[in-house]
């Protein structure tokens, strides 16, 4: 099996921050005031938004992982496709309402 990177902790350490309730009530919150998917709507898509994910990756940092402001709700299609593709530092093509690409999504 092989090991991250030693820059970060071990999946599992982090991964049960998710369980916590203050995590379920900054989630179930963050949802309250965003309902829509960010991504969707910027090509003027109404979709609900399931995921609440975080803007910079958390890495087991528990006051990123809680800041409100590195929140963003998505939809599970844009959770799974395009910001997968943005962790990964792959290149994302985000189209505009008017069907052209907005542009390359640099990684931060
Ligand atoms: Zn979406």
């Amino acid at each position: 099996m092989k090991v991250g990177s030693s820059r970060q902790p071990p999946r599992a350490t982090w991964h049960r921050l998710y369980t916590t309730a203050r995590w379920r009530k900054l989630r179930e919150y963050h949802l309250s005031v965003e309902p829509l998917c960010r991504f969707c709507l910027e090509r003027e898509i109404v979709e609900p938004a399931t995921v609440v994910d975080h803007i910079v990756p958390q890495k087991g940092d528990v006051e990123l992982f809680h800041d409100p402001d590195n929140l963003s709700s998505l939809c599970k299609h844009c959770h799974d496709s395009t910001k997968q593709r943005m962790e990964l530092g792959q290149e994302v093509v985000t189209f505009g309402a008017d069907g052209w690409p907005r542009g390359v999504t640099e990684k931060s």
